[in-house]
């Protein structure tokens, strides 16, 4: 088989390089072997299929997206700042002190000041320990000593995410190319009809005008896995001699690409369906009644205030999720406090308790109210 892309390398059926409908960084699964070769994987990789899975990293870690190759979701360094300080995102949406750090202030009566600011008790301890053997001191050196367990709670992120420009679009092309390569022969996807988007795809033609936000066609509420779920269609009308593909980002951001108006084939209405999180997919015949899906494909305009509030949805509904991590985790810290390794019996006490410490969790989170422990650093120290 010919390699679509460069036309030059070839390679046995099944054994090109694995191409996939919908970007594994994006938690896709779904893959063709009949497409290309392993350097145009590489070459269209890089230029673009890694820019369009950068620009939706931040979703990708914020649900801990895994990719195909089980590669975590990248952690996000200092995607946060609060009260002066800047925190990492790791994945699933978990935050962390970027930087411990030493401050030494040497005080107007001769003495010295050290404050060690760090993301938990273990690392504070160990930097404490770095700085009595540094100066050669012991804790009982020190005139005298505070420490604090600090909890805050970050503010609600706000991601800008830029959508559009050629190697989005281009990105988006080769998506559903790579869908429709599965729905078709490999001589089918070979026989010219589909010139203009491959070149398109290449960046070798800049004239193509085939991809557009939102979606031309009227597709059907149903299938959905979830809130957030990736869908890609294929929509193949014989009588209108168009193959039009549709790609939906977690349930909101749409783009639409034509991807043959000279389409000589079957109709085909197929969805494929995936949960970015539990990788729940499915492939689904539509039931489409082909000229209304059409109907207004000649005249669609997108709209930008469509697109705004598509991704004020997705925001919203991984916000939502957010809270509702946030609100599970508060949850099993209470019941553990009062509850775990408490004997076989809730007695009334343990449930007045967690009902109380949930009900004050609660206002905290929902109001954002930072708390402070005092902590006895000698015991601590001396229990080490
Ligand atoms: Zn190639």
């Amino acid at each position: 088989m010919l390699c679509i892309y460069c036309q030059e390398n070839s390679f046995d059926p099944g054994k090109g390089s694995e191409e996939h409908a919908i970007l594994s960084s994006l938690g896709g699964r779904k893959a063709s072997r009949n497409i290309c070769c392993q350097e145009c994987n590489k070459k269209l990789g890089d230029e673009i299929d890694k820019p369009f899975a950068d620009e939706f990293a931040f979703f990708s870690t914020m649900l801990d997206i895994t990719t195909g190759r089980n590669k975590d979701a990248p952690t996000h360094k200092e995607a946060v700042e609060h009260d002066g300080l800047a925190f990492d995102m790791k994945p699933g949406g978990v935050f962390k002190l970027s930087k411990a750090s030493v401050a030494l202030k040497d005080q107007p009566d001769g003495s010295s000041e050290i404050s060690i600011t760090a993301g938990s008790q273990a690392q504070a301890l160990a930097l404490i320990e770095q700085v009595l053997k540094k100066y050669g001191k012991s804790i009982d050196d020190f005139q005298s000593l505070e420490a604090k367990s600090v909890k805050s709670y970050l503010p609600k992120m706000h991601k800008k995410i830029s959508l559009g420009g050629s190697k989005q679009f281009r990105a988006v092309a080769k998506m559903l190319l790579t869908y429709l390569a599965t729905l078709v022969s490999p001589e089918r996807l070979r026989n010219g009809t589909f010139n203009d988007v491959v070149a398109y795809i290449n960046g070798n033609n800049d004239t193509f005008s085939g991809v557009n936000f939102g979606s031309r066609v009227l597709l059907p509420a149903n299938p959905q896995i979830s809130d957030i779920n990736h869908r890609a269609f294929i929509i193949a009308s014989s009588e209108k001699r168009l193959a039009v593909g549709v790609l939906e980002l977690f349930g909101y951001i749409k783009y639409t690409v034509e991807l043959t108006s000279a389409w000589d084939g079957p109709d085909i209405s197929k969805v494929y369906l995936i949960d970015p999180v539990d990788c729940v997919n499915q492939d689904s015949e539509l039931e489409l009644h082909l000229p209304s899906t059409f109907a207004n494909y000649d005249c669609y305009e997108h709209d930008v205030n469509l697109i705004v509030a598509g991704i004020e949805s997705v925001i919203h509904a991984f916000q939502e999720r957010q809270t509702n991590q946030q609100i599970n985790l508060m949850t099993a810290a209470v019941i553990e406090r009062h509850m775990v390794g408490k004997g076989d019996v809730v007695t009334k006490e343990m449930i007045t308790n967690v009902a109380s410490d949930l009900a004050l969790e609660f206002v905290k989170f929902l109001h954002r109210i930072e708390s402070e422990d005092t902590i006895d650093l000698k015991k601590l120290i001396s229990k080490n």
